[in-house]
């Protein structure tokens, strides 16, 4: 998970720390260093972010080829009807948006990405 709000990384580690091994980073830098040294199998990534936005991260993402087949699930706290198209537009597999009231609907999410491994290669 790429996230800065420690109480939403908070839930997303309850929800999902005891079904999967959870990396966190609180930035963009530090993540874009870290998922290149331990290749995960999906990525939660935050959209607001304080040092590049989710979109930049993203972009480090699908531009690097060890990591562009990584299905990148959006988390964003901007529930505005246009966004699932911009942001599968832009590249993400799938949007979540924020908080996080229903755990079912953000593992359901995962579990569909981690199922379907779109070919980027
Ligand atoms: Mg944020």
């Amino acid at each position: 998970m790429v996230e800065d709000n420690p109480d939403n990384r908070l839930l997303l580690r309850a929800i999902l720390g005891g079904r999967y091994e959870v990396a966190e980073y609180e930035n963009g830098t530090a993540a874009c260093e870290g998922l290149r040294e331990q290749i995960p199998d999906l990525v939660l990534l935050d959209i607001s972010l304080p040092d590049m936005d989710g979109l930049d991260v993203l972009r480090q993402i699908r531009a690097d080829a060890a990591l562009k087949t990584v299905p990148v699930i959006a988390l964003t706290a901007h529930d505005m009807p246009s966004d699932r198209g911009k942001f599968t537009a832009a590249g993400f597999d799938d949007y979540l948006t924020k908080p996080i009231l229903d755990e079912s609907v953000l593992l359901e999410a995962v579990e569909s990405c981690l199922g379907r491994r779109p070919d980027r290669a």
